[in-house]
């Protein structure tokens, strides 16, 4: 008897109908004689509903209580499935974040899981219930609810895997696997059968949101073998696999990218040790991720340095650099939210050279400008302008020769 962890996302569980049809697959699953956890989404739109409502209040509602309120999306689709899954006479049992005991740390909005005790899950899959879970939320020690982070149900039904020491983690979603690229911005992109972790964290980290980049962390930590599926379609879906080697010998895997991007400046800072750090010290501290990070080469004395953060945190790194130029006695701080990163992700890149010129020389066909350049041993980044999203994807699709046949 197998252990399997499923999970569905928002739009897998958008409607009612939609919920009935996914207990009619957790049944099938179970007749066929696995142990079932199921770990669900909110209803589709509903996390943006729930932000939307906070904003009519107040601009920068307090992260606890939008954790309250954000976690009452999946509260929901527990009881709903439980419900649907009970008409069907299948015995189900739903537990919120906090009733598993999914422990995270208190970064409210962004929380990490430190600790899944499991509650009691386990007497409720060995009486032969169906055990559904909300996904995307925690409680922290002192027993306030904590959100994992958008797309946090992934991470949510990987950590539960993980801890239950489940057989296959299989993520539902409404594409019917890893794709060459976004199938919504290239029609032409090719669904993978395989694609290797180490490029599974790549696509994910440079945006790729059909997994949530902790989720493929989890995976990777604890050996959680993983798959990705189509709520609507039977299929093998794409696996994530363990191998070193990329079963397609491609150069390139796929390209990710990402809207989430800003580019902050500033210009004319003394050239001296230490500067980089007063820079950086007080955004990290801020707990605000830095991105790429690209120091000009210093002019009488003086230098520009420039890196990027996640849009959502744009003004708040804006104000402590504001804050930093006038210690530092810079010229001038600038930035902008209307930029992306695109990237090309493949373990074969190591052993193939030229990629970068190939990458560069088809943008420049396409007079897209590169305003920075990132690059590691498999992933070559560039930040464009935003407006240059789509033709930039598709242009290196065709050039690095991803298309598959098309899909109608
Ligand atoms: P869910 O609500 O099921 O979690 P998401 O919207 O979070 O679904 O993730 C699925 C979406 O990810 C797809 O609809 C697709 O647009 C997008 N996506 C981005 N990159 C890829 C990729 N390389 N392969 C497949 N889907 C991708
Ligand atoms: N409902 C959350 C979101 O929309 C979590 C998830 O769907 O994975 O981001
Ligand atoms: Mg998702």
């Amino acid at each position: 008897m197998a252990l399997i962890v499923q999970k569905y996302g928002g739009t897998s569980v958008g409607t009612v109908e939609r919920i009935e049809a996914v207990a009619q697959k957790v049944i099938r699953a179970r007749q066929r004689g696995d142990k079932v956890v199921v770990v669900v989404s909110a209803m589709s739109g509903e996390t943006n509903r729930l932000i939307a409502l906070a904003n009519s209040i107040s601009e920068f509602p307090d992260p606890r209580e939008m954790d309250v309120l954000l976690s009452t999306g999946e509260q929901v689709t527990i009881a709903l499935l439980c419900i649907a899954l009970h008409k069907q006479g299948c015995p189900a049992c739903s537990y919120t974040g906090g009733q598993v005991r999914i422990l995270t740390d208190n970064a409210h909005g962004k929380a990490r899981i430190l600790e899944i005790d499991g509650g009691s899950v386990n007497e409720d899959l060995a009486a032969g219930r169906v055990v559904v879970i909300a996904g995307f939320q925690g409680v922290d020690e002192g027993g306030n609810i904590t959100t994992l982070g958008r797309g946090g149900s992934d991470t949510t039904a990987v950590a539960m895997a993980a801890a239950l020491k489940a057989d296959e983690c299989q993520i539902f979603t409404d594409v019917d696997g890893v794709y060459t690229t976004d199938p919504r911005v290239e029609p032409k992109a090719r669904k993978l059968d395989k694609i290797t972790f180490e490029e599974m964290l790549e696509m994910a980290s440079l945006g790729s949101k059909v997994l949530q980049i902790r989720s493929v962390e989890f995976a990777g930590k604890y050996n959680v073998p993983l798959r990705v599926l189509s709520s609507f379609e039977e299929g093998e879906g794409t696996l994530i696999t363990f191998e070193e080697e990329n079963m397609e010998e491609a150069k390139i895997s796929g390209i990710a990218f990402s809207r989430d991007e800003a580019k902050l400046t500033i210009l004319g800072v003394p050239d001296q040790p230490g500067v980089a750090y007063s820079i950086i010290g007080p955004v990290s501290g801020a707990n605000i991720e830095v991105d790429m990070i690209v120091q000009n080469i210093a002019k009488d004395d003086t230098t520009d340095f420039t890196f990027t953060v996640h849009r959502n945190d744009y003004h708040k790194a804006l104000e402590l650099l504001k804050e930093t130029a006038e210690v530092l006695g810079a010229r001038e701080v600038i930035g902008t939210k209307n930029i992306v990163k695109l990237s090309l992700v493949g373990v074969g890149m190591r052993s193939h050279a030229g990629i970068a010129s190939t990458m560069f020389e088809t943008l420049a066909k396409e007079g897209i400008n590169i305003q920075m350049i990132s690059t590691s041993e498999i992933k070559i980044s560039v930040v464009v302008d935003e407006k240059y999203l789509e033709l930039g994807v598709r242009a290196l699709h065709e050039a690095f020769g991803l298309a598959g046949e098309l899909k109608e």
